[in-house]
């Protein structure tokens, strides 16, 4: 049985209704103070979320006082207003009221053909959102009469009784609808994606019809006052005559130009005193409710009615100038700027972006794994990607994943796709410090590398056909489609010189190279948190060096090799210094497993042996000799540093003399020596003990005093749980999460991508533990290993240098921890300034 409410709690929207955000929605106060700014809102009853609650719970709502606010025979609409605009809701449906006197009425006023089109879309709205009918069916090419009564017959066969004549009836069951809509699962789902709660709310707006489709000028629009792109001042929106809502706005709309323009009809020519007043609306709105406002009209025979303001929804690049405008212009002040800008809309700035269009077809996804776009020919090897770069063709280097010896073909292409991985991948890792678009783990494409294919999406693409990779999106299209080119303008360096005014934690940057510490200075990065030196022996020729070096078989021969090696090594890190200027420097010693530096096929082995003089069956023999079953857990990091003292010796070397060098012509450096994977105390004191021997050394030899500090990167569960007694002899421990992560879990970071979207999607995890710091397992090994160690040597710098460095949630995290900075990719630097900004207001 039907239980009937008797009261319903609704109120009309006035200026001291007490309408609140939380009680109606944000649509319905942003309504009340459109009204309240004097702006012709036509009649507008707001339905609390507790009406629209017992609305869906089966209630009955008895709508006759709610009609009351209308005159009789209005055409009604409703739309929906939840707490938060992101949090979405069911579809407006409008004209509510429509039936066959209604139509026989407005045939008489304005004409048949427009009675039919508000009959006819009530119609179809209906059938498809109440009733729930095919939509297909109510599908019409031409609104005429006999398409209108086919419609009326369809619903009746269909539902088996008349279309509802009576406007409440109507309205109660459009009510419904909607309420149920909203406690449906997939709204559920899609909501508390957007961070809504569970118990969130819907409220419902009526409100009286405003002409769209009638006599004289009659039409919908939407206008705003920036462009929503790049953020500058511009009057930008679609206005279409005879037209109702922003369903017939759409790409397809035949609308008109909003300001006067020789190329056609405009807005402002057609109806100069309602344009006139939509532009002052707007500056009052930006003023007045301190945001840049989309307005949505109606004009009803050349008189404006304003239905409805949202903030124009825009780039990230359009959010930032805006909110520095609204600074300069006194609307808001600098923390509010700060607050209202998401740091990940930064990246979009930094980097080029695909301009979304019409016709752009994606035809494979992936991990989106480094931001931005770039378009090139096909090509399936590094060697192939340097030929391109060579003849200044751009090129999207494809493999089936990347390794160390990829570095050169990642370096001269412009984007990069590869099949397997995940976010801290070797492409994905190498791609975002060069700023590299990438795409990992994009498992629907089949590679044939003899036959230079790929095959994806039921299409074949060859080397030298031209596709473009979306890394912010992980979307690979088919062609060059048209990129946004980043803005790095004056507002952009505005609004980070603000957030460095206010934020308490330190950023740095991982770089390994001086274009990477380029990029760290001119992003305003307060040191570099991580160099990974293994990188600068894969150019070409310290590669053979490396390799010399690996093949010699006694120390004295290792050291032969070494010593060419010392100084390309002490000019990297000259470089380095000199860029930095003195800002801290952290770099730290070889890390890889030596087997990464060989080649991987016979022809590569069988120059190796010509290029040492070797026979080709004693280098193959070594060769698998240095191959681990798994060497990401084997002969790598400090354990290299142990077992062949000599190349750590020689790094040491480099970096004192670097700077002694750099220290006698620029600011005074103070080197940060850091060692990888540590697992045991002894394993510190032993380095430590050797690199303290070289600092003696250089000192001696040159004449000259310089300070180091040494520390420990914490990248196994070992070294968190013994941070207390590593602490003795380490000045600083940084936390290597993307080594951490793996370990803790168990997982590998080069093969999670495989199953990874598997177990988000059942929510085995809630998130990529490698994209996203987890909190309750690594996160604890992170405050326990901070705190031991801190124990130990209360002046200990903690810090964090993996991929999650540059995370606005492990930011939080690791202030929270009180760390002392955090450090991620170049190109993440300006994120986590912005992140930290929010974080200390
Ligand atoms: C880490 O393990 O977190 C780290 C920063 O080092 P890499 O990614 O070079 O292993
Ligand atoms: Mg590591």
């Amino acid at each position: 049985m039907q239980k009937y409410m008797s009261l319903i709690d609704y109120a009309e929207i006035t200026n001291s209704a007490p309408i609140t955000r939380r009680s109606h929605g944000w649509r319905a106060k942003c309504l009340q103070r459109l009204i309240r700014l004097d702006m012709p809102v036509p009649r507008t009853v707001a339905l609390s979320f507790g009406a629209v609650r017992s609305i869906a719970a089966g209630q009955v709502p008895s709508l006759g006082g709610l009609m009351s606010a209308f005159p009789k025979g209005q055409l009604l609409s409703v739309r929906p207003s939840s707490e938060n605009t992101a949090w979405g809701g069911p579809g407006a449906i409008l004209n509510i009221g429509m039936n066959d006197a209604k139509h026989a009425e407005i045939s008489e006023t304005c004409g048949e053909p427009v009675a039919t089109a508000l009959y006819l879309r009530f119609v179809q709205a209906y059938a498809a959102y109440v009733a729930r009918l095919d939509p297909d069916m109510f599908d019409v090419t031409e609104p005429c009469l006999p398409a209108l009564q086919a419609a009326l017959r369809d619903y009746e066969s269909e539902m088996e009784e008349p279309f509802p004549q009576h406007p409440i009836a109507q309205l109660t069951e459009v009510l419904r609808s909607m309420a149920r809509a909203w406690e449906g699962t997939s709204a559920r789902l899609l909501r508390q994606a957007k961070g809504a709660p569970l118990e969130a709310g819907l409220g419902l707006v009526v409100q009286a019809m405003a002409g769209g489709i009638g006599r004289g000028e009659s039409g919908a629009g939407i206008i705003q006052f920036i462009d929503p792109v790049t953020g500058a001042t511009q009057i930008t929106g679609r206005y279409k005559s005879e037209a109702q809502g922003r369903g017939d706005l759409g790409p397809d709309a035949d609308v008109m130009y909003l300001t006067h323009d020789k190329r056609g009809a405009s807005l402002e020519d057609r109806c100069p005193q309602a344009f006139a007043d939509l532009v002052r609306f707007g500056a009052i709105a930006r003023v007045k409710l301190r945001e840049e406002m989309q307005i949505e009209f109606t004009i009803d025979d050349g008189v404006l009615w304003v239905l409805d303001a949202v903030k124009v929804p825009r780039s990230g690049r359009a959010a930032v100038r805006t909110v520095v405008q609204l600074v300069a212009d006194k609307i808001i002040p600098k923390d509010e700027a700060l607050l209202r800008v998401a740091p990940n809309a930064l990246s979009e700035l930094l980097h080029r972006q695909v301009l979304p269009k019409r016709g752009n077809t994606v035809f494979l996804k992936g991990i989106a794994a480094s931001p931005g776009a770039a378009h090139g020919k096909l090509v399936f090897d590094s060697t192939a990607a340097q030929a391109s770069a060579s003849r200044d063709e751009p090129c999207i280097l494809v493999r089936r994943e990347t390794s160390p010896e990829d570095i050169r073909g990642m370096h001269a292409a412009s984007g990069v796709l590869t099949e397997r991985g995940g976010m801290t991948s070797h492409a994905a890792v190498i791609g975002r410090g060069l700023g590299l678009p990438c795409i990992v783990g994009a498992s629907g494409m089949r590679i044939d590398r003899r036959a230079k294919t790929l095959t994806a999406g039921g299409q074949v693409f060859r080397e030298g056909d031209v596709i473009t990779v979306d890394g912010t999106r992980g979307e690979v299209y088919a062609g060059a489609v048209d990129l946004l080119e980043p803005a790095l303008d004056d507002s952009f360096r505005t609004l980070l010189g603000w957030a460095d005014e206010v934020r308490d934690i330190g950023i740095r940057a991982n770089a390994d190279t001086p274009a990477d510490a380029r990029i760290a200075r001119d992003f305003k990065a307060q040191g570099i948190g991580l160099c990974r030196t293994e990188h600068m022996f894969f150019e070409d020729d310290r590669l053979t060096v490396m390799r010399e070096m690996i093949f010699a078989d006694t120390a004295p021969d290792r050291r032969a090799a070494l010593d060419r090696l010392l100084p390309m090594q002490r000019a990297d890190f000259t470089g380095l210094f000199e860029i930095m200027q003195g800002l801290p420097v952290c770099i730290r010693l070889f890390d890889p497993p030596l087997h990464e530096f060989l080649p991987h096929t016979r022809e590569g082995l069988r120059q190796l042996a010509d290029a040492l003089d070797k026979p080709l069956s004693e280098i193959t023999r070594r060769a698998e000799a240095l191959s681990e079953f798994n060497p990401m857990l084997g002969m790598r990091g400090v354990r290299l540093g142990i077992t062949l003292p000599e190349i750590y010796d020689m790094q040491a070397r480099a970096i004192f003399e670097a700077t002694v060098a750099a220290s006698s012509t620029g600011a005074p450096v103070v080197p940060e020596i850091m060692i990888p994977l540590v697992s045991a105390m002894r394993e510190v004191e032993i380095v430590k003990a050797r690199v303290d021997a070289v600092a003696a050394a250089v000192r001696a030899e040159q004449g000259a005093e310089f300070d180091y500090r040494l520390g420990v990167m914490v990248e196994t569960p070992r070294a968190a749980l013994r941070a207390g007694e590593i602490a003795n002899h380490a000045a600083f421990l940084s936390f290597g999460t993307n080594d951490l992560t793996q370990m803790t879990y168990g997982l590998s970071r080069d093969d999670a991508g495989r199953f990874m979207s598997e177990y988000v999607q059942q929510r085995v995890f809630p998130e990529d533990p490698f994209h996203m710091l987890d909190v309750d397992g690594v996160g604890e090994l992170l405050l326990l290993g901070a705190a031991r160690g801190r124990a130990t040597r209360p002046g200990l710098t903690v810090s964090m240098c993996g991929e999650h460095g540059g995370n606005p949630e492990s930011i939080a995290f690791c202030r929270d921890a009180g760390f002392d900075y955090v450090s991620c990719s170049p190109f993440r630097v300006p994120v986590a300034r912005l992140a930290a900004a929010q974080l200390a207001i």
